[in-house]
C-alpha cells in the first residue's frame, strides 16, 4: 500500500502510473473532488492516510503545504517522500522536521510535466538516505526513473532547480526571440524550425564549457567574450528599438560588461561562468 497526498495534475497522474503498475494506492487531498474518477482508496482523514501506508509520497503545491496537512499528526517511523517543489534551504528544514518527529525524509524533484509522469521519459531526482531510496526504488521507479543525487535531501531539489534554471530562462529566450522577429512584421512560424534547430545543437557548446569549468582557465581561441558581448549589446540594443522588452537580453549583456570588467575579454564565453559563481 502507498499513500498519496495531494492531487493536482502531478499527483493524479502518480496514482494512475502507480494504480497500473498494480500498487494499491490511498489518497488525501484538501479538496476531495480531486479524487473523484481516481482508482484509488479514498483516506477520510489525513490521520486515516498516514495509518494506511509507511510510504507517504507528497505532491503539492509547496513546503507549506505539508506543514499544513501533516502538522500536529503522528509522522513516527513514516517514510515521507516529498516530490513538490521549493528551495534548498526549505527542504532541510523539512528534513529535520519530519526527522525529529520520527520520520525519515526523502525529497525528489519531478522532471517531467503531468502528461510524462509514470512514462519512459520520467525521472525524478532524489536526496535523502540512500538505503531508504533504494528500499522503495521498484515503487519510485514507476513515476519515473531514480536519480539519486546524495544523502542530502536538500541536493534532489537543487538539481531540479538547476535543470529548471536553464528550462526557464531557456524557454524566455525563445519567447524573446519570436517578440524581436514578430516586431518586424514577421510570422513567429516562419522562424519556428531556426529557433527548434538552436536548441537542438545548442548542448554541443557544453562539453567546452565544462572543461574550462573543471580547469578554472577559458582559453578564448574561438568565441571570445568581447566578440560574445557586442552580439549580446546588439541584441539589447534590437529590442529597445523594436519596442521589445529589453531585460533579458539585458541581464546576459550585464554578465559579458562584468566580464570584460574583470579582465576575461580575450578569454572564451566560458570565462563567465568566473563572473555568476559569487553573489556580488
Ligand atoms: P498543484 O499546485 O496544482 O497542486 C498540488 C496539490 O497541493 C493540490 O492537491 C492542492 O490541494 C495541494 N495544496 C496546495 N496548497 C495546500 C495547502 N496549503 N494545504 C493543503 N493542500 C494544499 O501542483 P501540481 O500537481 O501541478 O504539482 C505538484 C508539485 O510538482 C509542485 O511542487 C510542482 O512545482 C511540481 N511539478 C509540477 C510539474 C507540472 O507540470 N505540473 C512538473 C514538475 C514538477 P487542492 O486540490 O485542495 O488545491
Amino acid at each position: 500500500m502507498i499513500t498519496l497526498i495531494g492531487l493536482g495534475p502531478m499527483g493524479q497522474a502518480m496514482v494512475r502510473g502507480l494504480r497500473k503498475a498494480g500498487h494499491e494506492v490511498t489518497v488525501w487531498n484538501r479538496t476531495a473532488s480531486r479524487a473523484e474518477g481516481l482508482d484509488a482508496t479514498v483516506a477520510p482523514t489525513v490521520k486515516d492516510a498516514l495509518a494506511a501506508s509507511e510510504l507517504v509520497i507528497l505532491s503539492l503545491t509547496d513546503y507549506k503545504a505539508m506543514y499544513d496537512i501533516l502538522d500536529g499528526e503522528t509522522l513516527q517511523d513514516k517514510v515521507i517522500v516529498n516530490l513538490s517543489s521549493d528551495t534548498p534551504g526549505k527542504t532541510r528544514e523539512a528534513a529535520k522536521w519530519a526527522t525529529d518527529r520520527g520520520a525519515t525524509f526523502v525529497a525528489g524533484g519531478v522532471m517531467v510535466p503531468a502528461e510524462q509522469v509514470a512514462t519512459d521519459v520520467a525521472y525524478v531526482f532524489y536526496g535523502g538516505p540512500e538505503d531508504v531510496i533504494k528500499k522503495y526504488e521498484p515503487v519510485l521507479n514507476v513515476i519515473g526513473s531514480v536519480k539519486y543525487v546524495g544523502a542530502d535531501p536538500a541536493l534532489g531539489q537543487l538539481f531540479y532547480q538547476a535543470q529548471l534554471d536553464i528550462f526557464l530562462t531557456a524557454l524566455a529566450s525563445y519567447l524573446h526571440a519570436t517578440a524581436l522577429i514578430e516586431a518586424a512584421g514577421v510570422p513567429a512560424a516562419e522562424f519556428f524550425p531556426y529557433a527548434v534547430e538552436n536548441f537542438n545543437t545548442v548542448s554541443y557548446f557544453l562539453d567546452e564549457a565544462l572543461k574550462n569549468i573543471q580547469q578554472g582557465n577559458h582559453p578564448g581561441d574561438a568565441a571570445n567574450v568581447i566578440m560574445m558581448g557586442a552580439t549580446a549589446d546588439h541584441i539589447t540594443i534590437t529590442s529597445n528599438e523594436s519596442g521589445v522588452d529589453p531585460v533579458l537580453p539585458y541581464a546576459v549583456k550585464s554578465l559579458y560588461d562584468r566580464a570584460i570588467a574583470t579582465g576575461h575579454g580575450r578569454d572564451s564565453w566560458t570565462s563567465l561562468y568566473e563572473v555568476v559563481k559569487s553573489r556580488k
